[in-house]
C-alpha cells in the first residue's frame, strides 16, 4: 500500500551506510517511522532534504510483511532556516520537537497536533525574540488540552467546589486542589486565580489575541511553572532540551 501525508521531521538518524531513518509527526497517521534508503548518497534525490524540522509532503509505501515503510518521495515545503540558523530559535524549536518525540504515541490520529506544531514551527521561524516564550506556552496549553492532559481550572479535583480564589496544584498527582481540601505540603504549588484565567485564555483564543496580552514577569515564571510540571507528569523521560531553554 502507498501513503501519502504532510509531516514534520521530528528525528534524522542514520540507518546504515547509505540510508537514513527518519521519524516524522504525520498528519494524517501521527508519528511513523520511515525508511529512506540510499539517502546517504551524493546523488539521491533526498540527499539534503531530510532533515530535522523539514516540512514537506510525504510519500511511502507499507511493507505488510515487516511493518515497515519505505519512503519514494519527499517535496520539502519549508526547512525553516531562521529556526537553524538563530542559536536561541534552534533551542526552543528542539524543546517542540522533543516534547512532541516524548509524548504522542505512535500511529495516533493526530490532525490537531500535527497543525499546532506546524503554526508554532511558522511564527517561530517570524517571531522576534520577545514573542518567543508565549509562543512556547500556547503550545504547551493547546499540546495539553488535545491530549486530554489539561485539567479544568475552575473546579477543584477533590471535592468539585468552584475555585473563588487562589487554590493549590499537588505536585505528586498533577490535581488542582481547593483551599479547603488543600494540607499544607511540600509538594504543592500555590497558584493564583488570575493564572487560571490566563489558561484559559490561552486555550480558547487565538495566537493573535495571546500575544496582545502584557504579562508580568511573575504571572509568566508561575504559568511557565505549572504548565513545566503539568508535561512532566505525563512524559516519560525528562527533556534534555529543557537544561538549554533555562539556561
Ligand atoms: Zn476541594
Amino acid at each position: 500500500m502507498i501513503y501519502k501525508t504532510r509531516g514534520i521531521i521530528l528525528r534524522s538518524n542514520f540507518f546504515s551506510e547509505t540510508s537514513k531513518n527518519i521519524s516524522l509527526l504525520s498528519e494524517n497517521f501521527g508519528k511513523i517511522q520511515l525508511l529512506a534508503k540510499g539517502a546517504l548518497r551524493p546523488k539521491s534525490p533526498f540527499a539534503g532534504q531530510l532533515e530535522i524540522f523539514c516540512y514537506g509532503n510525504f510519500i511511502y509505501q507499507k511493507n505488510q510483511k515487516n511493518d515497515t515503510n519505505t519512503l519514494l518521495e519527499c517535496d520539502i515545503i519549508s526547512f525553516f532556516r531562521n529556526l537553524r540558523e538563530d542559536y536561541n530559535k534552534f533551542f526552543y524549536t528542539n524543546y517542540i520537537i522533543e516534547t512532541i518525540a516524548a509524548i504522542v504515541q505512535f500511529t495516533e490520529e493526530s490532525k490537531k497536533i500535527f497543525r499546532l506544531v506546524l503554526n508554532i514551527l511558522q511564527n517561530l521561524n517570524i517571531s522576534p525574540k520577545e514573542e518567543m516564550d508565549t509562543l512556547l506556552r500556547f503550545f504547551e496549553v493547546k499540546l495539553l488540552y488535545f491530549l486530554g492532559f489539561l485539567p479544568s481550572f475552575n473546579y477543584c479535583d477533590n471535592c468539585n467546589a468552584p475555585f473563588t480564589g487562589n487554590f493549590w496544584l499537588d505536585l505528586n498527582s498533577a490535581q488542582l486542589i481547593c483551599n479547603h481540601c488543600h494540607i499544607i505540603t511540600l509538594s504543592s504549588l500555590a497558584i493564583s486565580i488570575d493564572i487560571a484565567k490566563i489558561i484559559a485564555i490561552i486555550n480558547d483564543k487565538d495566537l493573535k489575541i495571546l500575544l496582545s496580552l502584557k504579562l508580568s514577569l511573575k504571572q509568566k515564571k508561575q504559568l511557565e511553572n505549572i504548565l513545566r510540571i503539568l508535561l512532566d507528569f505525563h512524559l516519560e523521560k525528562k527533556l534534555e532540551s529543557q537544561v538549554f531553554l533555562r539556561k
